[in-house]
């Protein structure tokens, strides 16, 4: 089995986990579509159970096409292992029920994903775990947040969708001085962008629903852990809460993840020059991209990232109204939520992704009224932008 762990990302991202099938030699790994995996013997079977033999069992507790994308993630993240899950949201659930108990606390980004926040707000809290939420890019509001119950510190960066930076290092610091773990987020910026665990982060979560994937046909997850002690603790809460990934889904989050470095450069690109043809448009009255020298944070970004992403977001000057208009009115950039497809998507957060907060939780988090978040995608950039000048000509 070929060991990409030391060469460069372009490559592992092609064959990391990506062997020829042991049975036949077959170049893509083979989709094993099977619920459960016969034994040779009493004893193999056994022997299975007992840990013993690596073998596989059943494909809720393991399956190669999963282990396969599992492999290639944590090589790509500089982790020691992964574990696959059914969504974003099943892997985010996954973190919280492996390393959290009652009377437990958690400080997390402000601007975190709405769901990420709101079960810690509506259900974790029913079972006796607390949790407050901070503007982390700023890190000495992490450090006054952090009480002696605090196990976790949960960061997003760049946010959404204010593209707020944290600084993980910093952050990483100041939680494990106080005993706490650092996970991270890193749908939005990729491995190709961003390596939490190089940067002090113990675990890393996916949705693949976006960039990993890439083809806005797949909803997926992963988290990936730094060291083995986590994994484990992970994959046993995971196996018996069940939500583990489908061979299927994963040999096509294989098959999507192949372009990654590829779509990653293409997709930031074009963010950029979009960045830039907004930050002069007159209908536009301000512009955030971690990648343009105007971002509060722009030598964080390159600092901490390889490039800006390929989220931008920005207000139309005339507030919600306006922002509508545009919304409305382009037709390249498809009026969706979601983000990380080929496909460049536009949405109005306030009222539609970050809709579950209240207005002042909302404000706090800078998610004002007048912004619009553009997932900018791999089409011609020059096509991107007349689409965008049509529509804010309409305003
Ligand atoms: C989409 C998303 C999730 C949730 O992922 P699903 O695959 O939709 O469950 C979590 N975090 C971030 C940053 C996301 O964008």
């Amino acid at each position: 089995m070929k060991d990409v762990r030391k060469k460069r990302l372009a490559t592992q991202i092609i064959h990391a986990g990506q062997h020829p099938d042991p049975a036949t030699g077959a170049v893509s790994t083979p989709i094993y579509q099977t619920s459960t995996f016969a034994f040779r013997s009493a004893d193999e079977g056994a022997a299975r159970f007992a840990g013993r033999d690596k073998g596989y069992k059943y494909t809720r507790l393991g399956n190669p096409t999963v282990a396969a994308l599992e492999e290639c993630v944590a090589t790509l993240e500089g982790g020691c292992g992964a574990i696959g899950a059914a969504t974003g949201m099943a892997a985010v659930n996954a973190v919280y029920l492996a390393f959290l108990k009652a009377g437990d606390h958690v400080v997390g980004t402000d601007a975190l994903y709405g769901p990420s926040r709101l079960i810690l707000e509506n259900e974790y809290s029913r079972f006796g775990v607390a949790a407050t939420f901070v503007d982390t890019s700023d890190v000495a509001n992490v450090a006054a947040a952090i009480r002696p119950e605090t196990k976790l510190v949960y960061l997003e960066s760049p946010a959404n969708p204010t593209l707020k930076l944290t600084d993980i290092a910093a952050c990483a610091e100041v939680a494990h001085r106080a005993g706490a773990l650092v996970v991270v987020d890193n749908t939005f910026a990729s491995p190709v962008l961003q390596r939490p665990l190089d940067l002090g982060a113990d675990v890393v979560l996916h949705s693949m629903t976006k960039f990993l994937n890439g083809h806005t046909d797949v909803v997926a997850g992963i988290v990936v852990a730094g060291r083995e002690e986590h994994l484990a603790r992970l994959r046993q809460v995971h196996l018996a809460t069940g939500g583990t990934m489908d061979p299927h889904q994963a040999w096509l989050v294989l098959r999507g993840i192949k372009t990654l470095g590829l779509r990653m450069e293409r997709a930031q690109a074009n963010a950029l020059a979009v960045a830039r043809f907004l930050e002069g448009h007159p209908k536009v009255s301000w512009v955030r991209y971690p990648g343009l020298a105007s971002h509060p944070q722009h030598d964080l970004a390159q600092r901490q990232m390889k490039g800006g992403g390929a989220i931008v977001s920005f207000g139309v000057a005339g507030g919600l109204a306006a922002g509508k208009t545009v919304i409305e009115t382009v037709e390249i950039a498809t009026l969706a939520v979601s983000l990380g497809g080929v496909e460049t998507l536009i949405e109005h957060p306030a009222s539609m992704t970050h809709a579950g907060m209240s207005r002042p939780e909302r404000e706090a988090a800078g998610i004002s009224d007048d912004l619009v978040r553009i997932a900018v995608g791999c089409e011609d950039v020059e096509d991107l932008i007349d689409d965008l000048g049509r529509a804010l000509a309409a305003v």
